[in-house]
């Protein structure tokens, strides 16, 4: 049972934010002053684990968990050991989270245990000031302790990097060195514009196509066709012997090859991160214990994916092209 969308495009990855809460305030993501959802609209653990094993029934192959910050979501644990019975079953291939990395030393080791294996931490500088100024609240000390530990657990992680102008550009070698020096890829992503922040967008923006020109001077970068199931273009850095990763949304999409669907803790479905059309899947999956209406309502909201996005920043675009935050549909 495969889903696949009006464009021919088959459907095998499903990304979940368990939560619209975050424990930073990143000023490119949030406001500062965030009105979040109130705890009753939340889809509980176990309608959230009945979605996803729909999902998985209908040909999912690999569920990331995201937000907000997943792991700020209480008993979230519950949810991953639980989903990772489909691991063992072999229906699922992955089971990751992407993280900023706050919590991981509490949950790293019960993360391996539960069979993920790779995860993603969003990691925007080294500087414990400016990490302090970018997401308001974070401290880079607890950061580093968790990338210890799920390194300690045996946890391959990839670090994310958001391109922000004249902010944490000209550290970008220092941060790709110190990553590969570590084992750890590095992907950078330029900045969308998604939901009211007070900072300009347009100030902050960063075409990769830039940076990547000023890392030529002193690195050789060479394009290899390695995929980790995303949108990341990668290159085989020589001097570092590590790999880069160039997320374009904004420059260059590769909404041809999207694979992938976006629920909310809430239970919206959407089919474009960067389109505001989206599905229930809260009612028809209260409607009844069977999941013949859940199953009918994800086949209809499929058939309505669309095409790809259109992302725009510039200084005539005051507003965001989508009025919702990443953090509701998860990065
Ligand atoms: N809290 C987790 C984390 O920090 O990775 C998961 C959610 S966060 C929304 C996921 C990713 O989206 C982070 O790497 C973050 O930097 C990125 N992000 C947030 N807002 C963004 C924006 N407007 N444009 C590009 N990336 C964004």
């Amino acid at each position: 049972m495969h889903m696949i969308d009006p464009f021919g495009r088959t459907i095998s990855y499903l990304r979940i934010s368990v939560t619209d809460r975050c424990d930073f305030r990143c000023t490119y993501c949030m406001a500062e002053d965030m009105t979040f959802l109130p705890k009753k609209d939340l889809l509980s653990l176990e309608e959230l684990d009945r979605l996803c094993t729909v999902f998985i029934e209908k040909g999912v192959k690999k569920l990331r968990l995201t937000g907000g910050e997943p792991l700020v979501r209480k008993n979230i644990m519950h949810l991953v050991r639980q989903l990772s019975r489909h691991l063992d079953s072999g229906a699922l291939d992955e089971l990751t989270l992407t993280t900023n990395g706050s919590q991981l030393s509490r949950f790293a080791a019960e993360l391996a245990d539960c069979g993920v294996k790779r995860i993603n931490v969003s990691l925007d500088t080294l500087d414990a000031e400016k990490f302090h100024q970018i997401t308001r609240w974070g401290n880079l000390g607890k950061v580093m302790e968790g990338i210890d530990a799920a390194q300690k657990a045996g946890l391959k992680i990839k670090l994310n990097a958001v391109a922000l102008r004249d902010f944490n550009d000209a550290e970008i070698p220092g941060l790709m060195r110190w990553a590969h020096g570590r084992g750890m890829d590095l992907t950078l992503i330029e900045t969308m514009p998604m939901g009211e922040i007070e900072a300009d967008r347009t100030d902050q923006y960063l075409p990769l196509s830039l940076l990547r020109a000023q890392l030529e001077r002193q690195f050789t970068l060479r394009d290899i066709p390695y995929k980790t199931g995303g949108p990341a273009r990668y290159v085989q850095v020589a001097e570092t012997g590590g790999r880069l990763g160039f997320i374009t949304p904004m420059t260059h999409n590769f909404c041809e090859s999207c694979n992938r669907v976006r629920l909310t803790c809430t239970g919206t479905l959407y089919m474009c991160l960067g389109q505001e059309d989206a599905a229930d899947l809260r009612a028809p999956l209260r409607a009844s214990e069977g999941n013949e209406l859940l199953e009918a309502a994800i086949d209809e909201a499929i058939g309505r994916k669309p095409k790809g996005h259109d992302f725009i920043i510039d200084r005539r675009t005051s507003r965001p092209s989508v009025s919702r935050h990443m953090s509701v549909t998860g990065g």
